[in-house]
């Protein structure tokens, strides 16, 4: 069977290992060079990207501004918590404003509201985080076999496009969908690739039908598997996108969907501090049996 490897990006250091901290990181480097010194974005209570982005601003000493999603909570969240903690404003915001605040021509009104700032879109969907997500491929092609099948959880599409711009020729990449019918995530792809300049090389592919019952979602399959997977190989998973995308690999192997002897190395993409928004998550993983 398949030699399956794992790309810990959940223990590349700082505040917030993962993905999201490579989109902003294309990110900071747009503001920077912009001139801006305070960063907004969007997301919900217990968003990745809103606490990798208030952790990478307390390490690199950045003002930071999140809008969040729904209506102040009576008990903050965990993650708003922390990102409070490390220094960020948080403003919440009912769901219709939080739409509106997302239209491009209300750009300037955030400007006037909270101040000079460059202004990420929700889960860092944007030019700068495709190119700041290349880095994961030069990642790949130092440690993965060459030809390997790459393959990762996908919620925009963002850290799937950077990968497949930053990877060497050879290499097949597997994107498997958190969310149900992201019918339109082939295209914002294509475009996101399109955006940095990198001819498509068509090597890449979604899978849309591991969502599990959808964004952030689960089910008992999945749950099951989170629980053996994580007693069997001692790597921690959080159920809204790298479960997912191991759950896929596991079932689409036994199968025998994936039957060559290609190696496959999975993105682990982080996204762990979100553990802590699912109560059968908090408890030690349930006794279970094989
Ligand atoms: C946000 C996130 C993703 C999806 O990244 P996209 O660039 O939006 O496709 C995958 N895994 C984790 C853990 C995330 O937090």
């Amino acid at each position: 069977m398949a030699n399956v490897s794992v790309l810990r990006l959940d223990l590349a250091g700082g505040l917030a290992p993962g993905n999201k901290v490579f989109k902003l990181q294309g990110n900071i480097s747009a503001a920077r060079h912009a001139g801006y010194q305070r960063l907004l974005s969007f997301g919900g209570a217990w968003s990745n990207h809103l606490h990798a982005l208030a952790a990478v601003g307390a390490e690199l000493g950045l003002e930071t501004v999140g809008l969040v999603r729904g209506e102040r909570p009576r008990a903050l969240s965990a993650s708003l918590l922390e990102m409070q903690d490390w220094g960020m404003q948080l403003h919440f915001v009912s769901r219709d404003e939080y739409r509106r605040w997302q239209q491009p021509e209300r750009q300037a009104e955030l400007q006037q509201q909270f101040g000079p700032c460059w202004i990420i879109p929700e889960g860092a969907a944007n030019r700068a985080g495709v190119l700041g997500c290349r880095a994961i491929g030069a990642q790949l092609n130092a440690l993965a076999v060459p030809g390997s099948r790459v393959v990762l959880a996908v919620g925009t599409g963002t850290t799937l496009a950077g990968i497949v711009a930053g990877l060497d020729a050879g290499f097949e990449v597997t994107g498997v969908a958190a969310l149900r019918g992201a019918t339109d995530l082939e295209q914002r792809v294509a475009n996101s690739l399109e955006l940095c300049a990198t001819p498509d090389p068509g090597t890449w592919s979604i899978l849309h039908d591991f969502h599990c019952g959808g964004f952030a979602r689960s089910n008992a399959g999945l749950q099951e598997f989170i629980h053996a997977f994580e007693s069997a190989q001692k790597i921690p998973l959080e159920p809204v996108y790298t479960a997912k995308a191991m759950f896929a690999v596991w079932q689409l192997l036994r199968q025998g969907s994936w039957h060559s002897t290609r190696d496959i190395a999975v993105v682990h993409t982080g996204g762990l501090q979100g553990r802590r928004g699912f109560n059968w998550l908090r408890d030690p993983p349930a006794r279970h049996h094989r």
